[in-house]
């Protein structure tokens, strides 16, 4: 990225030389991007992340379909997808809500009751932010295609892209979101990858840029970094993903000996392997984040865009939580090492007890 941000700093639509290069700059990363995901080049939209990904998907399908028209998402879909089917029930389209089990994963079963002929879009993650959850998306997209050929399959694979196999075109997807900086790449840049022939009216007006799908001068640097961040991800990806999980497993174990009556959401289920959310019972999620964080461990209470709510996220009542559980969600990755994970650990084994403590009021 660092000579198209200092020196390469053309305009990919200008007709200059310049501009041709830092057209070919994206011309390259939108093919390195394609073999990747096993899909066409100029199926690839760039956005400015994941959230604007989820809303052209979700907005670009269903907000002008003929009426009557309904939408179906998971219970524990992203804010970004969350958020938007629920403004688009304001706009005349109705939203399902399809519901998770305790583990915080969907059936097919309770699909096939949620969808009729006037289902536009289904959208489903493939891995949950908050616990980690694998969705059956294969499965989700096989019975969409056999049962709902008017419903387009949207998957917002933020979280499990490179985390955990997915073949796009055995699962019937039609449309796929990305995020840079979840694969270490750039904040700013993600990709909605839309099948051809799926119709999707932009959300933005203003310029023939991605055949006016996404106008606007395309973020570079950015899109070179996803490129490069997705490619050197996909060659690490067996060796980092087996060895997250063996310290993701190794860490659960070692709470759940320590303090026994901490609940792993979500571990019934097929998780990928950097995340692991902790629920603590009689324990204030932020008083407890205040107490690691001293210890130096960095972990979150629901996700990042909602850091700031102070009431239990849709997730986690999705699946059942008490509300006086305080829950973290601990993130591992390729620079996690056996030391953070007893440290964190330690500092938990530090911090719960003190935290219940003040709860009861006892100093
Ligand atoms: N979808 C999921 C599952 C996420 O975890 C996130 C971010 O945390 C997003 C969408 C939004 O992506 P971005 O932060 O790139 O807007």
């Amino acid at each position: 990225m660092e000579p198209l941000l200092a020196g390469a700093f053309a305009n990919a639509s200008s007709l200059h030389g310049m501009g041709v290069d830092a057209g070919r700059a994206v011309q390259e990363a939108r093919v390195a991007i394609a073999e990747v995901l096993d899909v066409r080049a100029e199926e690839l939209v760039f956005t400015s992340g994941g959230t604007e990904a989820d809303n052209l998907a979700v907005l670009g399908v269903a907000r002008h379909a003929r009426r009557p028209a309904n939408v179906v998402c998971s219970a524990i879909e992203h804010a970004a997808v969350w958020e938007t089917c629920q403004g688009l029930s304001e706009e005349g389209v109705e939203l399902r809500v399809l519901p998770v089990d305790r583990n915080g994963v969907v059936s097919v079963q309770d699909l096939s009751r949620l969808v009729d002929s006037e289902t536009v879009l289904v959208s489903v993650m493939q891995a949950n932010n908050e616990l980690g959850t694998l969705q059956p998306v294969a499965a989700l997209g096989s019975w969409l295609r056999a049962n709902a050929p008017r419903a387009r399959f949207h998957v917002d694979a933020v979280q499990g892209i490179l985390r955990a196999p997915l073949d796009i075109h055995d699962a019937g997807i039609d449309l796929l979101s990305v995020s840079a900086h979840k694969l270490y790449g750039p904040k700013g840049v993600g990709l909605l990858w839309v099948r051809s022939g799926v119709h999707v009216r932009p959300l933005l007006y203003g310029g023939d840029q991605q055949r006016g799908l996404r106008p606007g001068t395309e973020n570079v640097p950015g899109i070179v970094g996803l490129a490069t961040a997705l490619r050197r991800g996909a060659a690490l990806r067996g060796e980092v993903n087996a060895r997250v999980e063996r310290l993701r497993d190794a860490f659960e174990t070692e709470v759940l000996r320590r303090l026994p009556d901490t609940v792993v959401n979500g571990r019934a289920a097929v998780r990928v392997p950097g995340i692991s959310s902790l629920s603590f019972p009689g324990c204030t999620a932020e008083v407890l984040l205040h107490h690691i964080g001293a210890e130096g461990v960095a972990a979150a209470s629901g996700s990042a865009c909602h850091a700031r709510r102070k009431e239990q996220s849709h997730v986690l009542q999705a699946i059942g939580v008490p509300s006086d559980h305080g829950t973290l969600r601990f993130s591992l990755g390729r620079s996690t090492t056996e030391e953070d994970i007893f440290a964190a650990v330690a500092a938990l084994e530090k911090a719960v007890p003190a935290v219940r403590r003040l709860g009861r009021g006892q100093p």
